[in-house]
């Protein structure tokens, strides 16, 4: 595709299309209906920007959130792109501005929230603008069953009808359900082209850990990246405010986070959140929809998430940037007991519990998987072809053990006590413990007391959690969470199939060892990343943004190990576009190297182009021919400005060079020129 590949580059400052974003680009631009997933953090947003500098007219954005709105124009105008959002939180002068690039024609992309679309005058507005295409973010927001859902989305496939142009929706949820109801709300039930996959994002690291003292896990965790932007998510309100106070008690800076807070409060965490560097903040997964931060670096779970789509949504907030990203989800037989009670009680049809728990069931599946937890997880979403190396099985490997003697005992206590108890009790059967209620109930005559005593309770704890991590038993809400046997478990005790279970997490807790705060970069590049960051942090208090409008983590790191020498090669450093290059490039350099060769203007704003090094040989051409070709005329040259002009010349010719330089430059240099354009062409 002519056009794309150096607006990538001189636009967004990329080097290469991220994977899937090239056929969804060209798609996009060529006019067709797309509904394309991809993960958080894969790059949507370029999907609909591109195009939309390369189509005719306007494109219409309709994105949920307002905040993220305002930070997506914010980084397209850095990158000298056209861009302006109509929503009820603009200036007046900001409203004014959208109006006259409207009306001029100039507005490339045109950002609105979906209430808008509900007042009359907005189509009105659309249809006289020369809207070309309809760009949906978060498209799943349509959907009546997700918890995202905006009533006001459904006014988009009116929105389409009326203005007859192609839609581009976009979104990171991936069940089928949804994605159907994308198709029927949006296009009216004609199936637009879509784009499915791509679900690995290789720089996140992902790691499981059984919950023994938690709050010190997360606090351990915490502290070996500290300085570090990070989330950590917790199952309750109260339990983000007790974390929150912990964290900060430890030295970090930390916020909570949750849905009871009243609007204001929740706006101003989510603000410091966007704008400061290394805050953490503690919270319930009301926190995350609004949050567009490319540079957070870990995501810790206090708690298990309620399926395994909402663990992929929750640790894909990490590591937007492409830089390594760390995450950590703890869990524990009373998160297993929580979440399938939650399910049990709610008030979904009977069809949608069922899968409700097969979601769970994905998770739990992945919490104690015995191997590579990415194969594990992106299994889940039909992916095969994968290769790790970043996650904690593939750093060390499972201890494992046959559990099947160990899971008949373990069911054996249940069928004989009839399904009407709890691990506790169960265990204490198994141990052979006489305690009040195994007298009571005349429980020491069973033939499975005291059978268990090659564990401790630690260990047979994590016998049951495992059961309940394979489904093997589920806690019965109408029986007070008593431990009930599935189906999936009678081919065990049938002695028709083994289970293996892992050793590791049968262990008493281990001490909790403090690890040393990992770094990003190696200890030789640390400094200059600092000093990097520092400068970063300073501009980006200027121009009041957060730091990484400026440049993300990933472009300073770059930096930091590849030292840029010049704007040329400061102009390769990814992320380093040329709108940023102008604005920024030099403050950094001097960051880099304190002496820095300094560079006309004229080629300064050539720098990374391939008009840069045909700039700098008509330079050296016209300094050999500055006397003449004998060396006995009087000295001739072009300006900058001229030389800036010829090395981006089109269709260089003598008249053209007549034209540009005159009569004497031109029979001076003329020829001398056309050779350094041609040979560059
Ligand atoms: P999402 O898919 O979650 O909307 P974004 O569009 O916000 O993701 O992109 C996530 C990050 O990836 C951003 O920081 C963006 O600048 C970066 N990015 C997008 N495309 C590329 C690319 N082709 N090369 C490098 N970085 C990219
Ligand atoms: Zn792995």
């Amino acid at each position: 595709m002519t056009g794309a590949a150096p607006l990538l580059r001189d636009v967004f400052g990329f080097d290469a299309f991220r994977p899937g974003q090239q056929e969804i680009v060209e798609a996009v631009t060529a006019g067709e209906n797309v509904l394309a997933i991809m993960p958080t953090g894969g790059g949507k947003s370029l999907c609909f920007q591109l195009p939309a500098l390369m189509r005719e007219g306007v494109t219409v954005v309709i994105s949920p959130l307002i905040a993220l709105m305002r930070d997506q124009v914010r980084s397209l105008q850095e990158a000298g792109v056209a861009a302006g959002a109509l929503t009820s939180g603009n200036t007046p002068e900001e409203t004014d501005a959208v109006w006259e690039a409207l009306d001029a024609g100039t507005l490339k992309l045109l950002y609105m929230a979906p209430e808008r679309l509900a007042a009359g005058s907005a189509m009105g507005m659309l249809r006289r603008v020369g809207v070309s295409m309809i760009a949906v973010d978060e498209a799943h927001c349509v959907s009546q069953w997700g918890h995202d859902f905006r009533p006001d989305y459904l006014r988009i496939g009116e929105l389409r009808r009326t203005l007859d142009v192609p839609l581009a929706a976009f979104t990171a949820t991936a069940d089928a359900e949804t994605r159907l109801e994308i198709v029927q709300k949006l296009f009216d039930g004609t199936p637009p082209r879509a784009f499915l996959g791509g679900f690995d994002r290789p720089n996140i690291h992902l790691a499981f850990a059984a919950k023994n003292s938690p709050r010190s896990q997360i606090l351990n965790f915490a502290a070996a990246r500290k300085g570090q932007s990070g989330i950590v998510y917790c199952g309750t309100r109260a339990k983000t405010e007790g974390l929150a106070r912990a964290l900060s008690e430890a030295g970090q800076s930390a916020l909570h986070y949750h849905g009871g807070m009243d609007a204001e409060d929740r706006r101003i965490a989510e603000r410091r959140f966007q704008q400061e560097d290394g805050l953490i903040v503690v919270a319930t997964v009301a926190f995350g929809m609004g949050i567009d931060k490319p540079d957070i670096r870990w995501v810790a779970h206090a708690d298990l998430p309620k399926s395994i789509e909402s663990y992929y949504q929750e640790i894909g907030r990490a590591g937007r940037d492409g830089a390594p990203a760390e995450t950590l989800t703890l869990y524990g037989p009373e998160d297993i007991r929580l979440r399938r009670t939650q399910i049990d009680e709610g008030l979904a049809p009977p069809e949608r519990r069922m899968a409700d728990h097969a979601r769970l069931n994905a998770l739990l599946g992945l919490a104690e998987a015995l191997e590579c937890r990415r194969k594990t997880l992106l299994g889940y979403f039909d992916e095969t072809e994968i290769t790790c190396g970043r996650c904690d099985l593939c750093d060390s490997p499972a201890e494992v053990f046959d559990g099947t003697t160990a899971v008949r005992k373990a069911l054996s206590a249940m069928l004989r006590t009839e399904e009407w108890f709890g691990a506790g009790h169960l265990i204490d059967i198994l141990l052979g413990n006489e305690t009040d209620k195994v007298k009571q109930r005349g429980h020491q005559s069973l033939p499975t007391y005291g059978v268990g005593g090659e564990y401790n309770r630690n260990e047979w704890q994590a016998v049951f959690r495992q059961m309940m991590g394979h489904d093997l038993i589920r806690p019965d809400a109408e029986r007070h969470g008593a431990l009930r046997m599935t189906d999936a478990a009678l081919p065990i005790l049938r002695g028709e199939a083994n289970i293996t279970l892992r050793r590791d997490s049968i262990k008493a807790a281990q001490s909790n060892r403090r690890p040393a705060v990992k770094a990003m970069v190696s200890d030789e590049d640390a400094p200059l990343l600092s000093a990097l960051k520092a400068k970063r942090r300073a501009l980006a208090e200027a121009a009041k943004v957060p730091a990484y409008i400026i440049f993300t983590d990933r472009t300073l790191i770059e930096m930091a190990e590849n030292r840029p020498a010049n704007l040329d090669a400061m102009a390769q450093v990814g992320g380093v576009g040329a709108k940023k290059l102008e604005s920024y490039g030099f403050a950094f350099l001097e960051v880099i190297n304190s002496e820095v060769e300094v560079m006309h203007p004229q080629r300064r704003k050539l720098a990374g182009r391939d008009a840069g090094s045909v700039y700098d040989q008509l330079l050296e051409a016209q300094a050999e021919l500055a006397r003449g070709a004998l060396g006995t005329e009087k000295p001739l040259s072009c300006s900058a400005s001229q030389l800036a002009k010829v090395a981006q010349m089109p269709n260089a010719d003598d008249t053209a060079l007549t034209r540009l330089l005159g009569d004497r430059r031109a029979e001076r240099f003329g020829a001398a020129f056309l050779d350094v354009l041609r040979s560059a062409g």
